[in-house]
C-alpha cells in the first residue's frame, strides 16, 4: 500500500542499558535514515519523562517519538525501523526490551493515548494495557524480547505537552563512546551566565559543577536545556567541547512537575508515585551519611520526607524547620518516603524561648535566686519573680526552596520556571 504524504509518528523505548547507547541518539539515526528515503521530519522530536520511580529505567526513564511525512510503503518504513534497532540497541542486556510503535497522525488512537501518556507520567503502567491499545487501534509495532518499551513508545506520542521546555542535545563522535568526556569546564559555566534563565541547570554555581555532561558510556556529550531555542543556540556556541558528531533538539515535558500528583486529587497514597502533600512537621532528625528527615502530619497519617546527601545545601533549610510548621513537600514516595524535590514552608510555626530576666540597674541577665524563689541580681539586689517569654527568632523564612541543580530530577520544575512568590533559588 503507498501512502502519499503520509503522516506517522514513530514512538521507541527501552533500547539501552547502563554498557551503552541512549533511545533519543537512535531516534537521531532513524530520523537520519528516514530522511534518506525522503521522509520529510515534522516538528522536534518529542523526549518524554515518563514516571521517574520505575524500577526498570535505565537512567531517565525517558521515551522518544518524532512525526515524519513519507511516501513510502508503512512496511518498508517499518522494516528499515527494525534493522536499525537490531543493529543498535543493547538487546543483550536482561533489562533492555525495546519497542517501537507507528502511528498514523489521523488515527484515533491518538485520543486514547494521550490518557495513557499522562498515567505513565504519575502512574504505574502494565504491559498488557499497551498491547491492549495496540490491538484495539491495530498499531504497526515492534516487540523486542519482552517488548516493555512498547509503553514508553505509546506514551511518547501521547503525551499532551501543555507545559514543555527544549533540550539541545550534543553527540560524541562513535569511537569517543565509553571514553573520558573532554569539555573546558570554564565554558560550561560562561553559557549559564550569558543566558540564564532561558536556559538552566547547565551548570551549578554554589557546587562548583557542570552538571549537564553525563558521567555513563552512552552516546551524549552534554544537554542544554531552556525555554528557547534561541537561548539553546547561543548556549551550544559558548561551550567548548571534543569534537561534537551531531546535535537536536528535543522537545520535552521535562521541568515541567507533569510527575507530581496534587493531595487534592487523591484518598491514599503509594509507593511509585509523585507528590505534592501538604502537613505539620512533627519530626526531624539526620542520619549517618547527612541524610535529613522530616516526618510530617497530613490527612493521609504521618509521611517520612528525605533531603538526602546529594541535595547539599537545600539539606540546611530541611534541617532549620521546626515541629509545627505548616509545609508543601514536593517529590517521588518510594519506600514509604517522599524524597524532597522542592519544599514551600507556608507557615512558620512559633516557637517560644524562656530567658531569665535582665536587671532594669546593670542590664546583665539576672541568675536564679533557688527553687521556687524567682530571680535575682546579686550585685544590684534587684528581684523578678517571673522568667521572660520570647519569640525564638527563625534562621530561615516562608516560601519555595528547591535541591540545587546537580540533585535535579527531569521532571523537576526549577523555581525559575514557577509563577509563584517568595522563591529561593540555588543556582
Ligand atoms: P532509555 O534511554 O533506554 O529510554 P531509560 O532510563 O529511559 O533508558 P528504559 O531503558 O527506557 O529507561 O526503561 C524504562 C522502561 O519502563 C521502558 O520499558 C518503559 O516502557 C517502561 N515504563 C516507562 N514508564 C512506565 C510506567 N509508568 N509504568 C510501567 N512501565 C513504564
Amino acid at each position: 500500500m503507498v501512502l502519499t504524504g503520509m503522516k506517522l509518528w514513530i514512538g521507541i523505548d527501552d533500547t539501552d542499558s547502563n554498557k551503552g547507547m541512549c533511545t533519543t541518539y537512535l531516534a537521531v539515526l532513524l530520523i537520519e535514515e528516514l530522511e534518506k528515503t525522503g521522509a520529510k521530519l515534522i516538528g522536534f522530536p518529542r523526549l518524554i519523562r515518563l514516571n521517574p520511580t520505575i524500577p526498570y529505567k535505565t537512567r531517565g526513564n525517558g521515551a522518544v517519538s518524532f512525526l515524519i511525512e513519507s511516501n513510502k510503503d508503512i512496511g518498508e518504513i517499518v522494516d528499515l525501523v527494525d534493522e536499525i534497532v537490531l543493529s543498535h540497541a543493547m538487546l543483550d542486556d536482561d533489562n533492555t526490551n525495546p519497542g517501537v510503535v507507528f502511528v498514523e497522525n489521523d488515527n484515533r488512537a491518538i485520543d486514547f493515548l494521550s490518557k495513557f501518556a499522562f498515567k505513565a507520567v504519575r502512574d504505574v503502567i502494565s504491559l498488557d494495557e499497551a498491547l491492549f491499545l495496540i490491538g484495539k487501534f491495530m498499531l504497526p509495532h515492534l516487540k523486542y524480547k519482552k517488548g516493555r518499551g512498547l509503553i514508553g513508545a505509546l506514551a511518547s506520542i501521547g503525551l499532551d505537552l501543555y507545559d514543555y521546555t527544549l533540550e539541545l542535545l550534543a553527540y560524541r563522535k562513535p569511537e569517543k563512546f565509553g571514553s573520558k568526556r573532554e569539555y573546558d569546564k570554564e565554558s560550561f559555566f560562561e553559557a549559564d551566565k550569558k543566558t540564564y534563565p532561558k536556559t538552566f541547570d547547565t551548570v551549578d554555581w554554589h557546587n562548583k559543577e557542570v552538571v549537564c555532561v553525563p558521567n555513563s558510556p552512552d552516546p551524549v556529550l552534554f544537554g542544554i536545556r531552556g525555554e528557547d531555542i534561541h537561548a539553546l543556540k547561543e548556549a551550544f556556541e559558548i561551550v567548548k567541547t571534543e569534537p561534537i558528531d551531531k546535535y537536536m533538539i528535543f522537545i520535552t515535558n521535562q521541568a515541567t512537575d507533569m510527575h507530581l500528583i496534587h493531595y487534592n486529587e487523591i484518598e491514599k497514597l503509594e509507593n511509585y508515585r509523585s507528590y505534592i502533600l501538604k502537613g505539620e512537621v512533627i519530626d526531624k532528625y539526620e542520619i549517618q551519611g547527612g541524610h535529613v528527615f522530616i516526618v510530617i502530619q497530613t490527612p493521609f497519617g504521618e509521611v517520612k520526607c528525605a533531603a538526602f546527601e546529594p541535595t547539599k545545601q537545600f539539606r540546611n533549610i530541611v534541617r532549620k524547620l521546626e515541629r509545627g510548621d505548616v509545609v508543601e513537600v514536593y517529590g517521588s514516595m518510594k519506600r514509604n518516603t517522599i524524597n524532597l524535590e522542592k519544599i514551600n514552608i507556608v507557615e512558620l510555626a512559633k516557637i517560644f524561648i524562656e530567658e531569665n530576666p535582665i536587671c532594669p540597674v546593670c542590664k546583665k541577665r539576672m541568675e536564679s535566686a533557688g527553687r521556687n524563689q524567682g530571680y535575682r541580681c546579686k550585685k544590684c539586689k534587684t528581684k523578678s519573680k517571673e522568667k521572660i517569654v520570647k519569640i525564638k527568632p527563625r534562621e530561615i523564612e516562608e516560601g519555595f526552596y528547591e535541591v540545587p541543580p546537580r540533585a535535579r530530577r527531569h521532571l523537576s520544575k526549577p523555581l525559575v520556571r514557577m509563577n509563584v512568590e517568595k522563591k529561593h533559588i540555588f543556582r
